[in-house]
């Protein structure tokens, strides 16, 4: 019942926006504002969709991981940059009572926008490498340093930054996470992608941040930001199922629709193949990232499976992608329809919340340590 009513909210108010979105990005601008995007929240809340996964104490719906993976999978199906009301990132919940008013609950309301912070020109995949220094002065922490491609960075009014608090041990047990409001002084810079939106560079000159903005434990943020990447790790690939979803229709629909040599591609081996092939991997994504869900809904660790959901959906994505764009032909190329838009985004996938390779050697390290064992997997 709740996808079927997240399908038609997506089908009835987002999907008429998409061409709306396409000339708003092509013009460099974004997709859809920030007033747009607060009144779809809106109407999203009034059919009970606002805090999908907020604890009931701050108003969400709880409504557990496994619907996360349904609503994702659902809201996936267009390109409109959407995401439902009463969200907030869950290393937020961490604050202490001060800092939720300040943070947390605004950003539950919609009133603020965070981005995580963590990424540094010499530290992506290998994130003890982070150099970005917070030094102690009286009752402050003074930030120096350059964070890279951080999502929401354009916009965040603050930000939830990762520094070196202590330089012996670095990583683990020496780095902390703060919380910096953007009118503390870090500025930041638009990173131009191959995508239809950019991440920014944000940078720290003598930043002042008071004692009272650290969040968590002193020394205690690498973990705090191991958990944020851990969470979203394996919705990539339920967004990669959802899009897949979508265009391998598109590929259905259109070789039904056109005529070679005399028939109908959709007669043609060669193209049935594709269109197997592709539902085949899309409905073996989809239950990799169900039982990711499921797993966490249970409290058990869900890792390993969260590390597989997101490797072979990314790639998943990317395969069904470019199939249905060789499906189209020229058209598939052209910027008449959004699958290239799609093609540029799904690249992203498979380099974000940790790259194919790093899911890799999260899996075999698993495998090969004996952390996890074949055939024992929930
Ligand atoms: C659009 C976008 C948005 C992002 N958003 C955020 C964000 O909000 N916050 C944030 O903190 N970060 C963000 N990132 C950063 C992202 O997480 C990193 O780009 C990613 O983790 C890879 O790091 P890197 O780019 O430094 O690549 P590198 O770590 O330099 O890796 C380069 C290549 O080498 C491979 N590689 C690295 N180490 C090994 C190894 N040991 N064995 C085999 N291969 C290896 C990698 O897989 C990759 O293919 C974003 C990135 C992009 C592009």
């Amino acid at each position: 019942m709740i996808q079927q009513t997240v399908r038609k909210f997506v089908q009835k108010e987002l999907m008429p926006l998409e061409p709306e979105v396409l000339r708003n990005e092509r013009e460099g601008k974004p997709g859809i504002s920030r007033e747009k995007k607060k009144e779809l929240q809106k109407k999203a809340a009034d059919l009970g969709f606002w805090g999908i996964n907020t604890p009931k104490e701050y108003g969400g719906a709880d409504l557990g991981q496994v619907m996360q993976a349904v609503l994702t999978i659902e809201i996936s199906k267009t390109f409109v940059p959407f995401f439902f009301g009463g969200y907030a990132d869950n290393i937020l919940y961490y604050c202490n009572e001060e800092q939720k008013k300040r943070y947390l609950i605004p950003t539950l309301n919609g009133e603020r926008i965070s981005c995580f912070a963590l990424t540094e020109p010499g530290a992506g995949s290998d994130t003890r490498r982070i150099k970005m220094s917070a030094e102690k002065r009286g009752n402050e922490w003074v930030l120096n340093g350059e964070k890279i491609f951080i999502t929401n960075g354009n916009e965040a009014d603050f930000a939830m930054v990762f520094a070196v608090t202590d330089k012996e041990k670095k990583g683990h047990g020496g780095v902390t996470c703060f919380l910096v409001d953007r009118d503390m002084g870090w500025r930041s810079e638009y990173i131009h992608t191959m995508g239809e939106w950019g991440p920014a560079s944000l940078i720290f000159d003598n930043v002042r941040v008071p004692e009272e903005n650290v969040l968590g434990e002193l020394h205690g943020g690498y973990q705090l930001g191991l958990e944020w990447i851990g969470f979203h790790r394996w919705l990539v690939g339920a967004r990669a199922v959802g899009s897949a979803e979508r265009v391998l229709q598109m590929a259905i629909d259109h070789s039904k629709q056109r005529i070679t040599f005399g028939r109908p591609l959709a007669d043609r081996q060669a193209i049935q193949w594709q269109i197997a092939d592709s539902a085949v991997e899309i409905e073996a994504a989809k239950w990799l990232v169900f039982n990711a869900a499921w797993t966490l809904d249970q409290g058990e660790d869900n890792r390993h499976l969260a590390s597989m959901a997101k490797l072979f959906g990314a790639n998943m994505g990317n395969r069904v992608i470019d199939r249905v764009l060789q499906i189209h032909g020229g058209m598939g190329y052209t910027k008449e329809l959004p699958i290239e838009r799609w093609y540029r985004e799904a690249r992203l996938w498979r380099i974000y919340d940790g790259t194919d390779e790093i899911q890799r050697m999260i899996i075999a390290r698993n495998l090969l340590k004996g952390h996890v064992k074949l055939g024992d997997l929930v």
